[in-house]
């Protein structure tokens, strides 16, 4: 499809980047499980290796099903650009690998995912690099903790645990004040209920597990370009804007303009990092975003309905839901995701870490994982999964203390999920 500013959101969601298969006529994109693309002569062989001409060379760099998968999100992110890879903790270490160098931090929101918490803590050090947590509503402690070896920022569109609202342009700000690239994990809105390029990011990442794939069957990621970014002006970004000694001292940013982000992480992140997008799993996340914006809406209006009837329950103490009139970041949410403020939040409920227990214990439609942005109703209390290796401490500031569990709210009938919920939280509170 050519025409990609004139179509709305639901005919993208189908369309974007798939044209009926060129050798066969297939309407559905074909699964392309082939490691390697025959050259037609020597001569297009050196050409595609130059990187004078684009097509496929290996599967570890390009796939012609991850490469419809890789154009849709892009358009449906406003984005140049996009490269997928195996999973969102792959899209974001693809994101920071042209951006950094031994040395080099990134400020990073204290309201993120709690994997990511650990791959920025922990993990990224063994690079040489690290990660400033701040809490990103205080605008002044982001701008203090930037210093000349920051190279990104980073934050999620609607935060984990508790779905909370970034505000996207005031982080955008201060990052275009500083020179600086944002990037934000949108995993938890997607393109249908948030576009951060619109907001001012530089960089959007993906875990195209969750919700653009949609029924929890294989994992993803996906880093998108905006296009926007001068890699050039401040030369803090020597491995897009000088020669880079590992494509034979290709510079990037003057050779692909706008799409010198997305030709590095193909060129140089795949090839090097090997962190790629089987077709397999490109498939079956295609087969899902052709539903996403009618799954949103479902996911939306369940949220909604569910955290109004907790919030109003004696047996809950609070809700952390965005959507709810009460929630200090109800403000945000036109600004933010004028669609709605997604699916997943935290509760917490009378009785503490006990009747938490006994709540996953006795529900019989949410599932108890470590997983969210399913079709599916899931739940889990972080304090004894996912967080129980921190202080109580350490858990209410993550927004995982003892007392609350964390919901992600599937698109079930809400009257099933209300009258679940009601009766195993008779049982954890009895
Ligand atoms: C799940 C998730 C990730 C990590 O993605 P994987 O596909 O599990 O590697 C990153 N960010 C957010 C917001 C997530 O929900």
């Amino acid at each position: 499809m050519s025409d990609t500013d004139s179509y709305g959101f639901d005919t993208l969601q189908i369309h974007a980047g798939a044209r009926p298969d060129p050798a066969t006529g297939a309407r559905q994109t074909p699964i392309y499980q082939t490691t390697a693309y025959v050259f037609r002569d020597a001569e297009h062989a050196a050409a595609l290796f130059n990187l004078q001409e684009v097509g496929y060379i290996y599967s570890r760099l390009t796939n012609p099903t991850v490469a419809v998968l890789q154009e849709r999100v892009a358009t449906l992110e406003g984005g140049v650009g996009a490269v997928c890879c195996s999973s969102g903790h792959a899209a974001q270490i693809m994101a920071l690998f042209p951006l950094m160098q031994p040395g080099c931090n990134i400020v990073v929101s204290t309201r993120l995912y709690g994997g990511t918490v650990t791959q920025f803590s922990q993990t990224i050090k063994r690079f040489g690099w690290s990660a400033k947590f701040v809490d990103f509503d205080d605008e002044a402690a982001v701008r203090a903790a930037i210093d000349d070896d920051t190279r990104a920022l980073f934050c999620e569109s609607i935060a984990n645990p508790g779905g909370y609202i970034t505000d996207l342009d005031a982080i955008s700000a201060i990052s275009d004040a500083a020179g600086l690239p944002l990037i934000v994990d949108n995993t938890s809105a997607t393109p249908y209920l948030c576009r951060p390029i619109e907001h001012g990011a530089t960089l959007v990442v993906h875990s195209t597990t969750k919700y653009l794939t949609g029924n929890g069957t294989v994992t993803g990621g996906a880093v998108v370009d905006s296009g926007k970014f001068d890699w050039a002006a401040s030369g803090k970004f020597p491995s897009m804007s000088e020669p880079e000694p590992a494509y034979h001292g290709m510079k990037f940013a003057e050779t692909f303009g706008p799409l010198a982000f997305t030709f590095h992480s193909i060129a140089v992140g795949l090839r090097d990092l090997g962190m790629t997008m089987n077709p397999q799993a490109a498939h079956y996340t295609l087969m899902g975003i052709e539903t996403l914006s009618l799954r949103m809406e479902r996911h939306v209006e369940n949220a909604s309905k569910i955290a109004e009837w907790l919030e109003k329950d004696r047996r809950v103490d609070y809700v952390t839901y965005a959507g709810l009139k009460s929630s200090p970041y109800y403000g945000r949410v036109e600004k933010i995701c004028p669609k709605g403020a997604g699916g997943l939040f935290t509760f917490a409920v009378k009785g503490g870490y006990e009747a938490c227990v006994k709540l996953v214990d006795s529900l019989e439609i949410f599932s108890h994982v470590a997983n969210l942005g399913d079709t599916r109703s899931l739940i889990i209390h972080s304090a004894s999964t996912t967080h129980r290796q921190l202080t109580v401490e350490q858990q209410e500031a993550a927004g995982a203390a003892p007392n609350v569990v964390r919901i992600s709210i599937g698109i079930e009938d809400a009257d099933d999920l209300i009258a679940d919920l009601d009766q195993a939280l008779t049982k954890a509170t009895a």
